[in-house]
């Protein structure tokens, strides 16, 4: 694959804070981006070269996004199949429709994954409320129901510890996508996530493991190094490296998964695209997964994934906005070495992300507490 160079045109499929981050590093790398996404306000659209009105399920429009790029990528998961497609008739996606549809279905997901060798959380599929007696008797309660298809962020999910709750929560879900998964609830030590990237040519990175903690199924906190034993993380490494592989994936690939109380890594998510577990990157890494993305996607060699130092990020969410206008940002910003990053939307609702904040310092610990201390100071 000749190299897109700088100058080359980015088309970019949604117009959200990865969109949004992915062009500002397009914007320093020399590249020009033109993100599809409806709404002109969106975040990836007030920093982009060009904005193009358009639905993310309209095939018309991502055509056309495809026509005037030289290469597209997408920073939403739920992107319409359909939509992609129509833009591959015309420039290459990466990573390609394919592997998006893998990703997009968490039974075609974890299906792919184990044809790869690779052990996932223990699951069952529920097509009908018929079947979910077999199915929760399979993995055991408790256990989590999830929506196979457009979850995120918690959401399309349900945790269950009684029969009875399992049933009224089958058929809430089940009126949403036409089919579920049950997974066992995994007592896990801790939530780990790797980033990695892949070139055409096949080569891969990975950056550090980062530990992650959930609040109400949406990311809160990610320390990068993961606090686990060196043998542990280069598993994770590679665990993301053959998924990746096994894909043919170009672009990134983040993984997320779950180390059990007896040593294991198990499998729960993919995510062919940036992920809040790697906005770090941007902060503490000679090479952020922004740019590696383009790196990628544009046929250049991959760039170092290596920490300076250890790092956390924490989300900002719209809660932190409720009753007080802006938050106390010059109080958490007195917190020595944190870093701001907001994501430029003008309405801030419960459980959207706003933005995040990081620090950098001499120990995973130090920057865990600097970074929780700032964002304790926005109330
Ligand atoms: P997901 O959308 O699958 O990434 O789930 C969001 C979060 O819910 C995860 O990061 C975990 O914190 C929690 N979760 C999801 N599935 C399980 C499971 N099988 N066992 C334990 N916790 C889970």
């Amino acid at each position: 694959m000749a190299p897109l160079l700088p100058g080359s045109r980015v088309g970019i499929i949604g117009g959200g804070q990865l969109g949004r981050m992915l062009a500002l590093e397009a914007r320093r790398l020399g590249y020009f981006t033109c993100v599809l996404d409806p709404d002109p306000r969106a975040p990836a659209a007030q920093v982009a070269d060009l904005h193009l009105a358009g639905g993310l399920a309209d095939p018309v429009a991502a055509a056309a996004l495809a026509r005037g790029v030289d290469v597209v990528t997408y920073e939403f998961e739920n992107v319409d199949p359909n939509a992609v497609a129509a833009a591959e008739t015309a420039r290459a996606v990466h990573p390609s429709g394919a592997v998006l549809r893998i990703a997009q279905h968490r039974l075609r997901e974890k299906e792919a994954v184990i044809g790869l060798g690779i052990p996932v959380t223990p699951f069952a599929a529920v097509r009908s409320a018929s079947d979910l007696g077999a199915a929760i008797e399979r993995v055991g309660l408790p256990a989590v129901l999830k929506t196979a298809a457009s979850g995120y962020d918690g959401k399309g999910q349900a945790v269950v510890r009684r029969w009875a709750d399992a049933e009224a929560a089958c058929a809430a879900l089940l009126s949403r996508c036409d089919t579920l998964i049950v997974e066992g609830l995994v007592d896990f030590e801790l939530e780990l996530s790797v980033v990695c990237a892949r070139a055409a040519d096949g080569t891969t990175a990975c950056y550090a493991p980062g530990e992650n903690r959930h609040s109400g199924g949406i990311l809160d906190l990610t320390v990068a190094p993961a606090r686990v034993p060196s043998v542990v993380a280069a598993r994770a490494q590679d665990i993301a490296a053959v998924i990746a592989t096994g894909l043919g994936v170009i672009g990134l690939l983040a993984v997320e998964m779950f180390l059990t109380r007896d040593g294991r890594l198990l499998v729960n998510e993919l995510a062919p695209r940036p992920h809040n577990s790697g906005h770090h990157t941007l902060d503490a890494c000679p090479t952020s997964q922004f740019e590696q993305l383009l790196r990628a996607i544009c046929g250049l060699p991959l760039g170092a994934t290596d920490l300076y130092a250890p790092a956390a990020m924490a989300n900002l969410l719209g809660d932190l906005w409720s009753g007080v206008g802006q938050p106390d940002f010059p109080r958490a910003l007195a917190v020595p070495g944190v870093r701001l990053h907001l994501y430029g939307k003008a309405e801030a609702r419960p459980g959207r992300k706003m933005g995040h904040l990081c620090v950098v310092a001499g120990t995973a610990e130090e920057a865990s507490e600097r970074v929780l201390q700032a964002r304790g100071r926005l109330r």
